[in-house]
């Protein structure tokens, strides 16, 4: 480690730095006295800044030492020469006697050819390669660690200057930098919408504006109550757990603990302030070396822990500027697309819809919470968008396409020109929908659906009217829950439910009661930290164990349906017992209201979700008890499968169009009519046309669905002939073929009788 008298030399560079910094300087003067100041204290005959343009070449900027009429006319491909070589690597170079690196590339413009050593670094921002600055010398030296560093440092004083725009009129026309470029980014479609708007950062990035450091004691001083604070809001989160709110699962907790402890990480911070950085620019500094050394790794583990670095970065510069929690100022644009890494369902809900349009997510898959929200929500959204926090900033222009899963960056003129078109055309498209709104569902052969609707606010009732469905086959009361801060009393909860029921005109309505767990956490509701939320102490589970809470549930959902029927449903039932007890619920409920004399619901129809495989084999017993199930496939396939429905990597693995889960619904179906009881599906393969017409097939005949689903599915209904498909999918089911030789046959035969999946 460097001793505090050998960074002198630093500390005065940096505050040479500050003065220009601040001096009313053009862009190019500035630069150039930049790379003087450099030049003149780090001894060095030359110092030079290439910048990286959006046509991939690096652009000599300004120079000390170099031909000065090279400035602006030497260009580079990135990769090329050593210069290239740093862009392209993201990595320093420190070399005695340059000429002899098999990358060395001679520029005769610049009359480099007399100086040997070299060091050159990458100007990063957020992980991104914005330019390279370089010394050279005409001897043969080797340059110092703290001098690499100490030119790192500076590079990062480059980096903020040319992400506040200050260089954006040296460009010349045509050759634009590349901190501007228009990105395509791929990721896989969560809903089927398009959004146009613009980026709204999730957990914003906080902006450095002051980099260099007026007093360097007291910047130390900042820095070590922002950490000793950080270690404490760390530990708080952990011993909160998932509940706290923030998605955030319990190993990526563990890794924050593990970082915040990290005596590397204070020691690297502490030092890059003895350098002459503010606090919060040595957190950023220390970070950009992180994701350097980090980000080459191959290890998919690590490089899944640099996120949690970056965001503890984030929590530690948000400490130090005094903002720990929430967003940092600024409002929400009316056309509003959140990026961000992950995100629990109730956070999305934070955000005004008015102003969203659309959602980015790292992370995610199509039936995780968040996704079902946002599609309940009607916003378009796509996941499993790598780097788009880090290549996003905010307030740039953004599309999302919610059909192909692709996200624009900064588009170009003649992209979002397409778009607008495929918006317009999108807007027929649901007007040829609105057209068979009033018509049945009802398929070529004669066979009719009750195609219902997915809720859970009240912005979702006009969807009833507006889509034509039969009604809203799933209701999901804890969303309710999930936007407010404390827990709602009977009375609130009564006029809630009214309110659905007014809206819904005398269309049916079946609630489900709480299903709180998993990602749906009430933050006023505190619960142990489980190990997995999702097969934890949730929904119907925690219901019975807190009785109270269901008991004022079920109270309000009496009074608010009095005079008519209650459709009632539970969420994942396990055992018929929980079913029983959840019945003596109600039941008490009711005499009790009959009792004071209380106007109550006239009949109770009650049902239970099938999630949990184990009732497939109680089915017997269950429809004995039951008036109606539905089937909750997003869980179902989840346990079914042993597979995560949040877990990006495992979103795609498993098919539902596989013949194991298609025998397991079938069976669900068949029971159905054999107790001539109401079978309905309500996850989110319900809304799929191709799904659907699996569902169709082996004899579904009530699906529930995002209300934005019901147009399609009714327009695929109506153009099949049901029997013949029924038939073939049964053998293909019986004879087990693979899922994808199921959805491909499906395809095919809906292709072959033109019905649009
Ligand atoms: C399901 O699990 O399929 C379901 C409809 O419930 P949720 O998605 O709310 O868990
Ligand atoms: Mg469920």
């Amino acid at each position: 480690m460097a001793s505090r008298e050998s960074l002198a030399g630093p500390r005065v560079l940096m505050r040479r730095l500050r003065e220009v910094m601040a001096e009313s300087l053009g862009a190019q003067e500035r630069l150039d006295e930049i790379v003087t100041q450099i030049a003149a204290n780090m001894v060095t005959e030359v110092c030079s800044v290439y910048v990286l343009r959006a046509d991939g070449m690096l652009e000599l900027y300004a120079t000390r030492g170099l031909n000065p009429d090279a400035v602006h006319e030497v260009t580079l491909n990135v990769g090329r020469g050593l210069v290239g070589l740093i862009a392209s690597s993201a990595l320093p170079l420190n070399l005695p006697d340059a000429q002899k690196h098999p990358a060395f590339a001679y520029l005769p413009e610049t009359g480099e050819e007399v100086y040997h050593s070299f060091l050159g670094v990458p100007i990063l921002r957020a992980g991104r390669t914005l330019g390279v600055l370089v010394v050279q010398n005409r001897s043969y030296r080797t340059y110092l660690d703290e001098e690499r560093e100490a030119l790192e440092t500076t590079a990062m004083v480059l980096a903020e200057m040319f992400a506040t725009g200050e260089i954006e009129d040296l460009a010349t026309p045509g050759a634009d930098l590349d901190l501007n470029r228009p990105v395509q980014l791929a990721g896989a479609a969560f809903t089927e919408g398009i959004a146009l708007g613009h980026v709204v950062l999730h957990e914003p990035r906080v902006v450095v504006r002051q980099m260099i450091a007026e007093d360097t004691d007291h910047e130390l001083k900042r820095l070590d109550a922002s950490m000793a604070s950080l270690r404490l809001s760390v530990d708080d989160l952990l011993a909160r757990g998932a509940e706290a709110g923030h998605g955030e699962h319990r190993d990526i907790l563990e890794a924050y603990r593990m970082f915040a402890q990290d005596r590397g990480w204070t020691r690297r911070l502490r030092e890059a302030v003895e350098n002459g950085l503010t606090a919060e620019a040595a957190v950023e500094k220390v970070q950009s070396d992180t994701r350097m050394r980090v980000g080459r790794q191959a290890d998919a583990f690590l490089r899944d822990r640099l996120h949690d670095f970056d965001d503890l970065a984030n929590r530690l510069l948000r400490e130090l500027i005094g903002r720990p929690h929430g967003p940092l100022e600024g409002e929400l644009p009316d056309d509003a697309v959140i990026v961000a890494r992950t995100m629990g369902a109730a956070e999305l809900l934070d955000y005004d819809r008015e102003k969203l349009r659309g959602l980015v997510l790292e992370e995610g898959a199509p039936t995780s919470h968040v996704a079902i929200v946002a599609r309940a929500l009607d916003i378009a959204c796509v996941g499993q968008v790598e780097d788009a926090v880090s290549l996003a900033e905010a307030g740039d222009a953004i599309i999302v396409d919610g059909e192909t899963g692709n996200v624009h960056l900064r588009p170009p003129s003649d992209i979002e020109t397409a778009y607008a078109d495929k918006v317009r055309f999108q807007a027929r498209r649901q007007e040829q929908f609105a057209q068979i709104r009033d018509e049945p569902a009802i398929t070529r052969d004669g066979v009719g659906f009750q195609l219902l609707i997915n809720a859970g606010l009240l912005m979702d009732l006009p969807h009833l009217e507006e889509s034509g469905a039969a009604g809203i086959g799933l209701f999901r009361t804890e969303l309710q829950f999930m936007v407010v801060s404390s827990f709602p009393r009977l009375n609130e909860q009564q006029a809630y439910y009214e309110q659905v029921l007014k809206a819904a005109n005398g269309k049916t309505v079946t609630f489900r009661s709480l299903d709180v767990g998993g990602d749906k956490v009430l933050p006023y509701l505190r619960s142990q930290v489980e190990e997995n939320p999702a097969m934890g102490w949730c929904a119907i589970r925690l219901g019975l164990d807190r009785p109270a809470l269901l008991k004022t549930q079920v109270r309000a959902l009496l009074k608010a349906t009095a005079g008519r029927e209650l459709q009632l449903m539970f969420p994942m039932v396990t055992e018929i017992g929980e079913f029983e007890r959840a019945r003596a619920i109600v039941e008490g409920e009711r005499a009790h209201l009959a009792r004071h004399g209380h106007d109550a619901a006239e009949t109770v129809k009650l049902g239970a979700m099938v999630e949990v495989p184990a009732l497939l084999w109680q089915l017997d017993e269950l429809f004995a008890e039951v008036d109606f199930l539905s089937v909750g496939s997003n869980d179902l396939m989840q346990f079914m499968m042993a597979s995560d429905r949040g877990n990006t990597r495992l979103a795609t693995r498993f098919d539902p169009l596989s013949p194991a889960f298609l025998r397991a619904l079938r069976k669900i179906a068949d029971k159905g009519l054999q107790y001539d009881k109401p079978v309905t599906i309500c996850g989110e393969i319900a809304g799929r046309p191709l799904e659907a017409l699996a569902l169709a097939g082996i004899g579904y005949r009530a699906l529930s669905m995002a209300p934005a689903a019901i147009g399609p599915v009714k327009n695929m209904l109506r153009a099949l002939e049901l029997g013949p498909l029924s038939k073939r999918l049964a053998t293909l089911i019986d004879e087990g073929v693979s899922a994808s030789d199921v959805r491909t046959e499906l395809r095919a035969l809906a292709e072959a009788q033109r019905i649009p999946v």
